[in-house]
Order: C-alpha cells, then sequence, then structure tokens
C-alpha cells in the first residue's frame, strides 16, 4: 500500500521565527528555516489522517489545500499540538458527522477540562464536533484503509502517543522512548520522524539531543531518520551539513511517499 506523508510543521511551541522575528541562528532567507508548529499529514488514495492540531493548523490547511480529513490523532495535550483543535470545526461540518480524535486519556481529560462543547453539545447552534477514542499503550486502529500502530514516548512530564504507519513511524514529543515494547512497535521501520528538539544540547529535559537520537536508531535501525521539533537554534543548511548520512532536517512541506 501506497501512502504520502507530509511534514505540515517542523518545529516545537515557539515556532520560527520566535514573535518579533527571532531567528536565533537561522538564516532569515533560507524558506526551510520558516516552520510552523509539528504536524503531520497522512494520505492514502482514499483516506486523509492528521497528526496534531497546533496553532497553526488552520494555516497548514490553507497551504496544503486540505478539504476534508477522516480523522485526527493526537501525541499529547501540550498546546504547540492541540491550540488548533477547534478550528477541526469545519472539517466535521463538511464530513455531516463528529471526526473521531485518537488520543490517550491524559489528553482527552485535557480537552474535556478546558473545551467541554468539543467533545459535548452544550447548546442546540453548537454541536459537538469529535468524538474520543481513547487509545490504549500499543493499541492498532484503522482508519479507512490505513493501520495506525501506537507507541509510547518519554516526554518527561508525560508520556506521548507515537505512531507507525506501515514503514513510516511518527515520535513527537519526546526525549526517549518509553517502555521496551516500543522498540518492538517500531522494528522494521525505515523511516523515522522523529523530535531531536535538544539537537544543539548535550542534554534538556523534554525533547531528544541528536546523540540519544543516533544511540536509539542503533537499535530501530532507520534507513532515513528525519529530525523535527526544531527551534531557532538549529539552522537548516547548517545542520544537514554537519549531520551524517541517513539523517535529515525536516522542513515545512517535506514529503516522504512509502509503499509497505
Ligand atoms: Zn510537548
Amino acid at each position: 500500500m501506497k501512502l504520502k506523508f507530509t511534514i505540515l510543521g517542523c518545529t516545537s511551541s515557539f515556532g520560527v521565527p520566535y514573535p518579533g522575528n527571532d531567528w536565533g541562528v537561522c538564516d532569515p532567507h533560507e524558506p526551510k528555516n520558516r516552520r510552523t508548529r509539528c504536524s503531520l499529514l497522512i494520505q492514502s488514495e482514499t483516506t486523509t489522517l492528521i497528526v496534531d492540531t497546533g496553532a497553526d493548523f488552520r494555516e497548514q490547511m490553507n497551504r496544503y489545500n486540505i478539504k476534508n480529513l477522516d480523522a485526527v490523532f493526537y501525541t499529547h495535550k501540550h498546546a504547540d499540538h492541540t491550540a488548533g483543535i477547534d478550528d477541526l470545526r469545519i472539517y466535521a461540518v463538511r464530513n455531516k458527522e463528529k471526526l473521531t480524535a485518537y488520543m490517550n486519556e491524559e489528553t482527552s481529560l485535557e480537552v474535556l477540562r478546558n473545551k467541554s462543547y468539543i467533545f459535548k453539545q452544550e447548546h442546540a447552534s453548537h454541536p459537538a464536533i469529535l468524538s474520543p477514542y481513547i487509545l490504549q499503550p500499543f493499541e492498532t486502529v484503522e482508519v479507512g484503509d490505513i493501520a495506525v500502530q501506537t507507541h509510547v514516548l518519554d516526554h518527561a512530564v508525560l508520556n506521548a502517543v507515537g505512531y507507525r504507519f506501515g514503514n513510516t513511524a511518527y515520535s513527537v514529543d519526546m526525549k526517549d522512548i518509553a517502555e521496551e515494547k516500543s522498540f518492538d512497535a517500531l522494528e522494521g521501520i525505515d523511516t523515522w520522524i522523529v523530535d531531536a528538539g535538544a539537537y544543539h544540547r548535550t542534554s534538556f529535559s523534554l525533547h531528544a539531543t541528536f546523540d540519544k537520537i543516533i544511540e536509539l536508531n542503533k537499535r530501530i535501525g532507520a534507513q532515513r531518520v528525519i529530525l523535527t521539533s526544531l527551534s531557532n537554534h538549529i539552522d537548516y543548511k547548517v545542520a544537514s551539513q554537519e549531520i551524517p548520512e541517513g539523517f535529515e532536517i525536516a522542513y515545512d512541506g517535506l514529503c516522504v511517499e512509502s509503499v509497505s
């Protein structure tokens, strides 16, 4: 089966540039340094899925002309991955039914606490837009013709949900892989899109360093590792030249096609 992945956004909470045109070490003239908040689009011939809806979700849907979504998957509750959730309303309207939102229990409780109207109709003119599906660790679900297998990520303050679609996996946000079983879930992947938000550091509490990704991939063995969740400390060209073969720096709009 053929799947197309589009990295809609590849930065963490501040975006690049940071508000006030703070580009950090990034060259403002390099288009690949302009980064929106992390999100991944997955498309088969008949099914379209998205992972996370951050603050840039609406802009991303317009930029890539995405008129329909079959389901949304959330990695975790942090605002840079969920803040655009209200903009899913038009997709529920177009589908004429609630969109299924796959998430772990912690994320669902956060949405319920802050935006209960997303799941429950609270006014006749304001229907609920999402139907939550609580994912259990390592569960596999199917949406249309796409099978989605989960794994567990250590994001320091919480466990996030990683996703695998065929031979491609998306592990965001994380400082490390959590649980031995996650390595089983990632066995045999050829492309790994992974959080390297602490790329430029030797240690960081919430995101993975590049050394950590290298160490993990010795075990996972992906031939193509695409580093995402990039801040303004990581210039696309500079970092691309310093990483070994098989590793890549993500940019908004990067497409990966896979057959599995
Ligand atoms: Zn996070």
